[in-house]
């Protein structure tokens, strides 16, 4: 439980490296002095997070998708990044000149001039975009029509909330909390939660914190929460699906966030709901939680990741405050793909159309009840997607810190009946690279 120790531990885990590669005659690689770009199998988040942002220019990998945790990670920390380029990229020579294209993830090897001074002239337009979209970013997301849109932040550390703010986040979309768990080095009891998630509500002041309960399993273990080991983990005992047979471990979790919201803007979404019955128990535990400690800022909704969900939104839609679509595990579940297999999640693309169809069908659902509905996967920062989610009349956009600037200027340029348009059309397509080049003629 000592952060000094834990921190030793890493120090220590660097040096049996070293020692590793002496034994075995590998030269480890030196850290360059200057910029680099590192290219390696697949970035864990605790690796990513350590890097430093000011020498580490790019990220190149052979495995994961763009919606793979390494990525998600990569994004927040602002880290132009292109993964799962397969593996002959662990065999570039060291030291060489690369190139890479964190927005359509192409990389180029010993690039020709002419093709670095193009890059560089586009690396200078888009940073000057992003200054001009950063002056704006505490102002409201409108379409020239006059829609507005909410742009909220994803959020794994409750202490970065407060920079969201700065970037001009007027809501939490997603807290992440199972990542607020991972920064404890054994499981947070309810007082220690109730500290970390008043944080958050003390940074956002009256906006709303969409939380999300614990989300564990699949590729999200938890040290000190050891799950039965199981051929498919992404299919198993996981999220929703994992707190309802440790009713104590939601319950206990659900306080803390009622008692830490203290009046605030409190919104309550469970992960990985596949059927109505899963919501209504986990309703239940969340009504006894209520009981004891009333909140009367509350809203309750769940996240619609697994398709069955999508399909069944009509019935959930006249019982849930809100849905938040969670495209990552949407697409990894309606495509039958890993969202970080190494070799298939770059064909894991969230705008493939039938994915489209089921972001539709939600939103049709919810607005015939009310009800409204945010994207809070990585699609919702994807340039080609915010028109095409905003046609589809999607309500909030969720994305990480960074991004939210951008993704602000980006709706201020759109308006409303061509989106519709454009979104009608994107659902008329038959492929995910159909629908791209759809975005990209009407960009
Ligand atoms: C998602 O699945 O889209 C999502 C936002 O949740 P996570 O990436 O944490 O699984
Ligand atoms: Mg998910």
């Amino acid at each position: 439980n000592n952060p000094l120790l834990a921190g030793r531990a890493a120090d220590l885990r660097d040096v049996g490296n070293k020692v590793m590669a002496l034994l075995c005659g590998v030269k480890a690689a030196e850290e360059p002095q200057e910029p680099y770009i590192l290219v390696m199998e697949d970035v864990v988040p605790s690796v990513v997070a350590r890097l430093d942002q000011q020498k580490v220019a790019g990220i190149l990998t052979a495995a994961g998708g763009a919606s793979s945790h390494s990525a998600i990670v990569a994004r927040a920390l602002g880290i132009a990044a292109v993964v799962g380029a397969g593996e002959a990229v662990l065999s570039l020579p060291e030291g060489s000149t690369l190139l890479i294209n964190g927005e359509d993830g192409a990389f180029y090897l010993n690039p020709a001039q002419s093709r670095i001074d193009e890059a560089m002239q586009q690396r200078a337009l888009m940073q000057e975009q992003r200054k001009l979209a950063e002056a704006h970013c505490m102002e409201a997301a409108v379409t020239t029509d006059g829609h507005r849109v909410e742009v909220a932040a994803n959020l794994g550390k409750v202490a970065d909330a407060a920079g969201a703010v700065q970037r001009g986040a007027e809501a939490v979309g997603l807290l992440r909390t199972e990542l607020v768990f991972m920064s404890h080095a054994s499981a947070p009891d309810e007082a220690q939660q109730e500290k970390d998630y008043r944080v958050v509500f003390e940074a956002m002041g009256s906006r709303p914190v969409v939380v999300r309960t614990l989300d564990v399993g699949g590729d999200k273990p938890l040290p000190y929460l050891p799950l039965p080991k199981e051929d498919n983990p992404f299919l198993g005992e996981r999220g929703l699906r994992m707190t309802l047979r440790r009713p104590q471990l939601l319950r206990q979790q659900l306080s803390a966030l009622l008692k830490a919201a203290d009046g605030r803007p409190l919104r309550i979404m469970f992960p990985m709901v596949g059927r109505l019955e899963e919501w209504h128990a986990a309703k239940a535990i969340l009504d006894d939680a209520l009981a004891e400690t009333p909140c009367p800022n509350l809203q309750v909704g769940i996240m619609v990741e697994v398709p069955s969900v999508a399909l069944i939104a009509e019935h959930l839609a006249k019982e849930v405050d809100f849905f938040s679509i969670g495209t990552n595990d949407l697409t990894q579940y309606v495509l039958a793909i890993d969202r970080g297999h190494p070799i298939l999640s770059a064909e894991a693309d969230g705008l493939h159309p039938s994915i489209l169809q089921l972001i539709s069908q939600t939103v049709t659902a919810a607005h015939r009840h009310g009800k409204w509905v945010g994207v809070c996967g990585e699609l919702a920062a994807d340039s080609k997607a915010v028109p095409i989610l905003l046609g589809l009349g999607v309500d909030e956009l969720s994305v990480s810190a960074g991004s939210i600037p951008l993704v602000k200027a980006q709706v201020r340029r759109l308006n409303t009946p061509e989106c519709k348009e454009l979104a009608a059309e994107a659902l008329t397509c038959a492929t995910a690279a159909e629908v791209r080049s759809l975005s990209s003629r009407n960009g």
